[in-house]
């Protein structure tokens, strides 16, 4: 009789570990999608900081980077447009 209580118990024990188990298995499916959007947004972060340093170099080498004269030369005159568009960005 003592050994099958000590089976019972060590069911319920088995079984308690195995919620247990399931919740953690739960947790970290969770961290790991928000892991990987925290990543992806990183990435973003940086390909557009990267991008807006680019835009600042050409435009203080001399070039629009507005939509409206991109890439051409300023002629060394300062551009509105540009302007603003470099403040929405900063
Ligand atoms: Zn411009």
């Amino acid at each position: 009789m003592a050994l099958r209580n000590e089976i019972l118990a060590l069911e319920e024990q088995l079984n308690q570990m195995l919620d247990r188990l399931q919740e953690l298995r739960i947790k970290v499916d969770s961290m790991e999608v928000q892991n990987a959007r925290l990543l992806e947004r990183l990435s973003v972060e940086n390909i557009r900081s990267e991008g807006l340093e680019e835009l600042t170099k050409l435009y203080n080498e001399g070039y629009h980077i507005c939509s409206t004269y991109y890439a051409q030369n300023r002629n060394g005159e300062e551009c509105l447009f540009c302007q603003s568009f470099l403040k929405e960005n900063m």
